[in-house]
């Protein structure tokens, strides 16, 4: 415990772990948001850094059965999700190799450049906003 995790995003939209704010996936990343956890909503992702993963167990899930792997935190050991090893249905081995973080155990971590106009709430205002001081700064 107390080590800084070692793989930090740089993306402008980062999930990361809720407990220690520790950086998990890339929201570019995400394959698909159709996915349901213990916790509700969940999102398939490519790949998934900072976690620990256990022994795979065989899980019965709606989808079918699956060889997964809980993943957990890797400075705070919460769980976070699961990793895909292998899938039983044919329809569904477009999931092995992947990772489930489930969004109740996940925190959003903007970049720091990102601010929010308070006289309209609307994200492609903010949008707006971030583009025209990242193009100011690479002018300067
Ligand atoms: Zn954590």
């Amino acid at each position: 415990m107390g080590l800084a995790y070692n793989v930090y995003l740089t993306s402008n939209k980062i999930f990361g772990c809720k407990k220690c704010k520790t950086h998990l996936a890339d929201y570019n990343d995400i394959i698909s948001r159709n996915f349901r956890g213990q916790h509700g909503k969940a999102y398939l992702f490519n790949t998934v850094v900072n976690v620990t993963h256990s022994e795979p167990v065989d899980r019965n899930m709606t989808t079918g059965r699956h060889i997964v792997r809980d993943i957990f935190c890797r400075q705070c050991t919460e769980l976070v999700g699961w990793k895909y090893d292998k899938a039983h249905e044919t329809s569904e081995k477009y999931k092995e190799g992947k990772f489930i973080l489930e969004e109740e155990l996940l925190c959003v971590i903007g970049a720091p450049l990102v601010m929010k106009d308070p006289r309209s709430g609307t994200e492609d205002a903010s949008k707006r906003t971030m583009e025209t001081i990242l193009s100011r700064q690479w002018e300067s």
